[in-house]
């Protein structure tokens, strides 16, 4: 039997698949949306639902090989993807994989999103690598994005779309959101004769105001060589941006 926070992680899982519908990263089946559980099993959207029509009927419980364990259906078809992901970052509680019309260009065309132009963007996600192409469903996809893993919660596939992830559920969904606007912006940017650049002491002032308002190190860089990812709740990068424009503004 379900416990009520069972009930409301499967309610959350619904309310983000349904805002990812509605934001357009995605068409018909595409896309999945998965959570690790307290008893280290995994709760993942079934295949072949539209994620705008998701219910708490579509969720189904897997263990971390894959085999289904509750619910009916089968599960995810990038389940491989979601469960590489965990067992790479035992930090990371959900996943979120979509087709963002943006993000899922700059894929498309060999892009990445690795230039530092947006301060919360870098903040939040850091530079955004793209993974080579992998066919969809298949064990080559983690194998795809196994070099980024560990230091990047946003990753965009080749030719396919975008996987996110974070500590909660919310923080793998705010990452997609962000990843999405970032491409968007990117592009009418380059429209508009391409993007300016954060300048490296612009970069490190960031990075210091980030890391003295949470003593953490944050990852900035594609080729850093940091270990370690900081997580932000909603609550933290609204506190950071404050932060970052008020010290921008003593300027
Ligand atoms: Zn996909």
């Amino acid at each position: 039997m379900s416990s009520s926070s069972d009930i409301s992680i499967k309610e959350e899982m619904v309310s983000v698949c349904h805002r990812i519908a509605q934001k357009n990263m995605i068409s018909a089946t595409d896309g999945n949306v998965s959570v690790r559980t307290e008893n280290g099993t995994f709760y993942t959207t079934r295949s072949s639902v539209h994620k705008g029509d998701v219910t708490v009927d579509d969720i189904v419980e897997v263990d971390r090989y894959g085999n289904l364990l509750n619910g009916v259906g089968r599960p995810s078809t990038e389940l491989k993807m979601h469960l590489f992901i965990y067992e790479q970052r035992p930090d990371v509680n959900a996943v979120v994989h979509a087709h963002p019309t943006f993000a899922t260009a700059f894929a498309a065309s060999g892009q990445s999103l690795d230039k530092p132009v947006f301060p919360e963007v870098l903040v939040l996600l850091g530079k955004i690598p793209l993974a080579p192409y992998a066919t969809p469903s298949t064990e080559e996809v983690p194998e795809s994005i196994r070099p980024f893993v560990q230091k990047h919660n946003a990753i965009l596939l080749a030719n396919h779309g975008a996987v996110t992830y974070g500590a909660t559920l919310q923080a793998a969904y705010f990452a997609m959101e962000k990843l999405e606007h970032a491409a968007q912006i990117t592009l009418y940017t380059r429209l508009l004769g391409g993007e300016r650049e954060l300048t490296n002491d612009q970069i490190k002032k960031l990075r210091n105001i980030s890391e003295q308002s949470y003593g953490k190190k944050v990852h900035f860089d594609v080729s850093d060589d940091q270990k370690s990812v900081t997580h932000f709740t909603e609550s933290d990068v609204y506190e950071i941006l404050k932060r970052v424009l008020q010290r921008l503004n003593e300027k």
